[in-house]
């Protein structure tokens, strides 16, 4: 590796709540290229620790940056860009992952790679992810599973767990929302079902946007039909993103919505009960 993607003052573990911009934009293009090609180096915008949100046990996430996604209700927009990331080298996020190994196996956790869209760098991913499993470690990918075609069924084999954002089923919607198409998504989903590989699904919702009974219903029935989704986390759109919208001087299309009542969060909860999905 180059000096070009040494970023040592900054450090690693630091919240995704936090605004990171242009941590990796001294790195050109070429290196750019070249680490995604190769998977030898990253781009992270942030590791935490102690997360009981982001997989099974007590976890440590890495944000990678990078996103081909635009949801309007995304809560860390400053992870779009991939040089907003630090670069970190395969072998420094082996380091962090094993400064925490003994703990995240105590806790029966793992290790999540979540984004931004992982994906994006998913040689990268994969290089990390090798590296967890031979320390024994649980891994989840948490995608919106857009890119699903760039990991090979042996690759779907060797992850644990996938985490997978469905930000819509009808495709008008999704497209309202992303600004892309869903067929990839739908389709990743399904290749998942066909492998047997456990899926933990994640909704957002959010008031006049993506609460109708039909389309909860619609998506209801698809994880239920899959028949691999272990369980469904209805994620209640809040507010917490906007001061990144604001300081990135972006237009921030939901800056008055509301978070959804406790009602209406029980009632998608129960469509998705109705089905027999498990959900948290
Ligand atoms: S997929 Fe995730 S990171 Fe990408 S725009 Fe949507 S919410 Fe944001």
């Amino acid at each position: 590796m180059n000096n070009e993607v040494s970023n040592a003052d900054v450090p690693l573990v630091a919240s995704p709540h936090e605004l990171r911009v242009s941590l990796g934009e001294h790195v050109n293009e070429g290196a750019i290229r070249s680490a995604l090609e190769s998977g030898d180096y990253g781009f992270v915008h942030s590791f935490i620790t102690g997360s009981t949100v982001d997989g099974p046990g007590v976890r440590l996430v890495a944000w990678l940056t990078g996103c081909q996604f635009r949801c309007l209700y995304c809560h860390n927009p400053d992870t779009w860009k991939i040089t907003n990331g630090m670069p970190v080298t395969v072998l420094r996020a082996v380091e962090v992952i094993q400064q925490y190994r003994h703990a995240l196996r105590v806790m029966k956790g793992g290790l999540t790679l979540s984004g931004g869209e992982p994906m994006v760098q998913h040689r990268f991913v994969l290089k990390v992810f090798a590296a967890a499993r031979d320390m024994g470690i649980h891994t989840a990918l948490d995608t919106n599973g857009f890119l699903g075609d760039r990991l090979s069924d042996r690759d779907l084999q060797a992850c644990d767990l996938v985490m997978l954002g469905l930000k819509a089923f009808d495709p008008d919607l999704h497209r309202r929302i992303t600004g892309m198409d869903n067929g990839p998504v739908l389709a990743f989903a399904r290749r998942l079902a066909a492998l047997r590989r456990p899926i933990w699904l994640r909704y957002v919702l959010v008031p006049g946007l993506t609460d109708h009974a039909d389309e909860i219903t619609r998506i209801a029935r698809f994880a239920a039909d899959l028949g691999n989704v272990e369980r469904v986390d209805v994620l209640a759109f809040h507010q917490l993103g906007r001061f990144k919208w604001e300081k990135l001087g972006m237009d921030y299309k939901l800056r008055d919505t509301e978070p959804p009542s406790r009602t209406r969060n029980e009632e998608a909860i129960a469509r998705f009960r109705e089905r027999g999905l498990k959900v948290f």
